[in-house]
């Protein structure tokens, strides 16, 4: 029987598959936390930045209620936003999440993107977003806040067991190596984008060379960033293309899941997001069986280095503005 879980270095267990939950519109994350639950995913993958985490606490607390699961059999991932980094301001945006989910602790805690930005109270403001004023194509305002003071204050969110593990997210390799350097509590998890386009082969064998444990976001590629126009250039869509689609007829799987398994082989969690309870059921499927070798090999050779959640980009449209 393979595992399903993940060992943390915090000494919990993070299931390997979880339900993304970025761009699912409010008036649907309750029932597609609830269908996700009932369909067997344990890890939810939250954030305060996809202004919905209300609403999946409503799915959540149904699914509790109905005793679908346990408070316990639930792995709840949510992420500290750019905005909040100042030391003063990482206590109260868990206290904002914990109350929009219903929960009194997080399993993990990440730090979104190692960026600063300026504070922007709840009560003006939230999600915050990415610019100053809101808009799409408004001004970036970086704030004066080093990754250590943040990281400091996240240690405190583990003492206090408000956060079972830490951890952080789109973090190139030279950044974890000085987070290491001062971490009293080490990251347990690195959350970065991950896709054959994008093989990152060096940055995951350090972080599982450092005991972090990797989960791969966007395991699809340019499919979520098509939905919002960020996929510039000519890209043939990965789910379509013709070495995972040989792979997938080969394995008699779906090209899906052997993206996903793809990810899982490479010792990785992944967290696909879907609302279509076929392909929720498809998306669990990914551990038991194998991609080849060569087949592992083919899929690593398409790497472009092409990465779709760039926040160059976004810096790039705010100063083209
Ligand atoms: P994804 O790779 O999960 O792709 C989602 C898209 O694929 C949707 O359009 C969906 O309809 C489609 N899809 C899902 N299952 C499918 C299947 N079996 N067959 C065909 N199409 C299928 O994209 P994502 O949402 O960008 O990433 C997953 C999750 O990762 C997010 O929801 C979020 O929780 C997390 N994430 C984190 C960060 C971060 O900065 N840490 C950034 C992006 C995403």
């Amino acid at each position: 029987m393979p595992s399903s879980s993940i060992k943390l270095n915090s000494g919990h267990a993070m299931p390997i598959v979880g339900m993304g939950l970025w761009k699912v519109p409010r008036a649907a994350a309750a029932a597609q936390v609830y269908q996700a639950i009932k369909h067997g995913y344990r890890l939810l993958d939250c954030a305060s930045d996809y202004g919905n985490e209300k609403e999946v606490g409503q799915g959540i607390h149904q699914a509790l209620a109905d005793r679908l699961v346990t408070r316990d059999e639930l792995f709840v991932t949510s992420k500290l936003w750019c905005t909040y980094h100042h030391p003063d301001h990482v206590l109260p945006a868990l206290r904002r999440t914990l109350a929009d989910l219903q929960l009194t602790y997080i399993d993990l805690y990440l730090v979104h993107f190692p960026i600063a930005l300026q504070y922007v109270p709840f009560d003006e403001r939230y999600p915050a977003g990415w610019t100053a004023n809101g808009e799409p194509d408004g001004p970036l305002e970086y704030a004066c806040v080093s990754y250590q003071d943040t990281w400091q204050a996240m240690e405190r969110l583990a003492d206090q067991g408000l956060a079972r593990s830490i951890g952080i997210s789109n973090t190139p390799g030279a950044l974890v190596y000085d987070i290491l350097s001062y971490a009293r509590v080490r990251p347990a998890v690195l959350q970065i984008e991950l896709h054959p386009y994008l093989h990152r082969g060096q940055l995951v064998d350090l972080a599982h060379a450092e005991g972090l444990a990797v989960t791969a976001f966007s395991s699809f590629g340019d499919t979520s960033y098509r939905e919002i126009n960020m996929v510039q250039g000519e890209v043939v869509p990965l789910l379509k293309h013709g070495v995972v689609e040989e792979i997938a007829r080969k394995a008699g799987r779906t090209p899906a899941q052997v993206l996903l398994r793809w990810a899982v082989q490479r010792g990785c969690a992944v967290i696909p997001k879907s609302s279509n309870v076929g392909r929720m059921l498809e998306n669990l499927d990914v551990l038991g069986w194998q991609i080849a070798d060569e087949d592992m090999q083919s899929l690593a050779a398409l790497d472009r280095n092409l990465m779709f959640n760039d926040p160059a980009t976004y810096a790039k449209r705010a100063i083209w503005a």
